[in-house]
């Protein structure tokens, strides 16, 4: 037996699909541990940022599970304040990455009291979702402006903007106790409802439901989202017994960067000579994936192979 502290918790890194009985409405709940860790381990971002990835995570794979589709679907932020970018990844089978570019120096000046606001840490700018289902189909994109002082809050204004979607977000990260890279934690709640048809009477009641539902949702704190120690089953259960929940088959999520040699190959084909040329560093060309950090090099003679090809 092993004397290694286990950090990770049964059932973590999925997504769970659930049902309201009493109102028919539909959510899941996202709970995150050993992949936040995988994810951050590759970067040194200080605390608000690696804690606003973690989220951002969190709700791309709650968001990702409102859509059907083949391929990647990405959520984005790009702001003019410290944080430049960020973005979070997940693929159909589960795969997930995340990076952020920021200005050290303006993180750092946020000071290391509470949790930045979005706006203090992003400044103005956007969120985006990108549903990317491979070269023959279309793009999806959503975009909005952000607003608001929380991630749940800017996702909100993009649920205000969509026609087809009514739903609510919670989201929260932690990280490890007492510092270090292991024990990150996240979680995410989401409630939807669908349109609803008939006469006012049935209007009614589904609004009803509806504000209920979300009642029992805002009870859930922090805390409770992120646990290593309330499965999700026990958590949904917590919040919604009174009106029925039944739960459908979890989706498991990994950590997995989609980045290869191939891949950067390709990238360094379409530049043009020159541009590789001053590339080089001591006649290397340096590649390093911004996700996972994998370094690619590429000497004199294979610069000069993908140049022929
Ligand atoms: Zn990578």
């Amino acid at each position: 037996m092993s004397l290694e502290t286990r950090v990770e918790t049964e059932g973590d890194d999925r997504v769970l699909p659930f049902q309201i009985e009493a109102s028919a409405l539909r959510g899941r709940v996202v709970r995150m541990g050993p992949l936040l860790d995988e994810v951050l381990r590759h970067h040194a971002y200080p605390k608000p940022v690696a804690e606003r990835l973690a989220e951002m995570l969190a709700l791309a794979a709650l968001l990702s599970g409102a859509l059907k589709f083949e391929g990647v679907f990405t959520l984005q932020i790009k702001g003019d304040g410290p944080v430049k970018l960020m973005v979070a990844d997940v693929t159909s089978a589960g795969h997930m990455r995340g990076y952020a570019q920021f200005d050290a120096a303006a993180v750092a000046a946020l000071g290391t009291g509470p949790a930045p606001s979005v706006p203090r840490l992003f400044g103005a700018g956007y969120l985006a979702l990108t549903v990317d289902q491979g070269a023959h189909t279309e793009r999806y994109q959503g975009i909005v402006e952000l607003t608001g002082a929380t991630l749940a809050e800017c996702v909100h204004g993009y649920f205000r903007q969509s026609e087809q979607l009514e739903a609510a977000v919670m989201v929260a990260a932690r990280a490890p106790a007492g510092g270090g890279n292991r024990g990150w934690r996240a979680g995410a709640l989401m409630l939807q409802r669908l349109p609803t048809e008939g006469t006012e009477l049935v209007r009614d009641d589904a609004d009803e439901a509806w504000r209920h539902a979300l009642i029992l949702m805002s009870s859930c704190s922090p805390a409770e989202l992120t646990s290593a120690d309330l499965p999700a089953e026990d958590l949904l259960f917590r919040l919604f017994h009174e009106d029925g929940v039944r739960v459908f088959r979890d989706h498991a999520l990994e950590a997995r960067c989609r980045c290869s040699r191939e891949r950067v190959e390709r990238v360094l084909e379409a530049l043009p000579q020159q541009d590789l040329e001053e590339m080089k560093v001591e006649g290397e060309v340096v590649v390093t994936c911004e996700f996972c950090s994998r370094v690619y090099r590429f000497g004199d003679s294979e610069i000069a192979a993908l140049a022929k090809s």
